[in-house]
């Protein structure tokens, strides 16, 4: 795969903290990639880096083949949507949007009549045409981001990032504005690379899904390869969707703190691993209900989080684990539950994925 930007290596440092650590990722051209990670994973570092507000201690960050260390920002092609907007508060929209190409350092733009039409063309792809005279302070959130997003993509960038652009907006809105990023993307045919911590926003929004864990990327993948088969259990973690128990491997079974639960395929005996069962792949029966020789483990009800669609039920067993169990209103599996009781848990061997390695 072509990259046209790439990180090799990369590692910064803060003191004794390792915000990132032997980094590498390729931005292919012409893609959407989203890169979820926890808050203090080092995203932002990620971008700065890229950008050039900072620099590596070790590593290198490559765009189309050239190297960037020491390229200063504003001559490395490389839109920035900060986090919080950042936009000037005294100047109109318009002229936020203009503010890139009256500015920059090298390209700089003098032909009033040029910027007007660069501006107001930055402004149609956001949907914004007619709110070029108004004040930031005088448009919805949205807007503003929308602003961000325009004022980056008018000096024509050849890859954008984007910080939690989403982040400050509430729900519904968060929701139009994933179709019209992706939009806007795919008419400007650069590429997007977009951090956030939110596991949905990730797998809506990316053609491509990284996870950050530890400094490192834990995968990279399809949004829907990532969900149904993440390869490690840091990524696993990260998509909030799976139920993750070590365990040992003992006569064609992994042995945990809950029992003997089933695994999919031979792996030795005394080889340390662990399962991962996603939340809508656990079956729960009365306990006096279990069919015979049915592999499964017993669990207390504790409460139910219902938001619509979905139901998410939370078990704790015997060994203090939570365990989360999703239950689609449309097709419901589960009994009616009644809190503090015990249940009997069970999955089908082929529902888990088995990560080698210990915990
Ligand atoms: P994220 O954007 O994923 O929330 P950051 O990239 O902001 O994470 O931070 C990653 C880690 O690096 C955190 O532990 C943070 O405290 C640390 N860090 C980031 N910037 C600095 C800095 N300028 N000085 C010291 N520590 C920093
Ligand atoms: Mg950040």
């Amino acid at each position: 795969m072509i990259g046209v930007l790439k990180l090799v290596g990369v590692t910064r440092r803060y003191g004794n903290v390792v915000a990132l650590d032997g980094l590498d990722l390729t931005v292919p051209d012409d893609t959407y990639l989203s890169l979820l990670g926890a808050s203090g994973s080092g995203k932002t570092t990620l971008l700065r880096l890229i950008a050039g507000y900072e620099e590596p201690n070790e590593g290198q960050v490559l765009l189309n083949g050239d190297r960037l260390d020491g390229v200063p920002p504003h001559r490395r092609d490389i839109g920035f949507v900060f986090q919080n907007f950042a936009l000037f508060p005294h100047l109109s929209v318009a002229e936020n949007v203009a503010f890139g190409l009256r500015y920059r350092e090298t390209g700089r733009i003098e032909s009033e009549a040029e910027i007007r039409e660069r501006t107001q063309s930055a402004l149609d792809l956001v949907g914004l045409a007619d709110f070029g005279h108004r004040g930031v302070g005088e448009i919805s959130g949205g807007q503003r981001q929308r602003v961000a997003l325009a004022r980056t993509l008018v000096t024509e960038p050849r890859v954008v990032l984007l910080d939690e652009p989403l982040g400050a907006l509430d729900a519904n809105l968060r929701a139009r504005m994933c179709d019209e990023l992706r939009a806007i993307r795919e008419r400007l045919k650069v590429s997007f690379l977009h951090v956030t911590g939110s596991e949905t926003e990730a797998l809506t929004l990316g053609d491509t899904v990284a996870v950050l864990a530890d400094g490192k990327i834990a995968q990279v993948d399809g949004a829907r390869t990532l969900f149904t088969q993440p390869s490690n259990p840091a990524a696993a973690h990260h998509l909030n969707a799976w139920n993750i128990l070590p365990g040992v491997v003992e006569g064609g079974g992994l042995r945990t703190a809950v029992g003997l639960l089933p695994i999919n395929e031979p792996v030795a005996d005394r080889t340390p691993a662990q399962l991962g069962v996603r939340f809508d792949r656990i079956d729960v029966c009365d306990p006096a209900e279990v069919p015979e020789a049915h592999d499964h483990f017993e669990a207390v009800y504790l409460t139910g989080e219902f938001n619509g669609p979905t139901t998410l039920s939370f078990f704790r067993t015997p060994d203090g684990s939570l365990i989360q169990v999703l239950d689609h209103l449309s097709d419901p599996r589960l009994p009616a539950l009644k809190e503090g009781r015990t249940y009997a848990l069970h999955f089908p061997p082929e529902a888990a994925v088995l990560f080698k390695g210990a915990a």
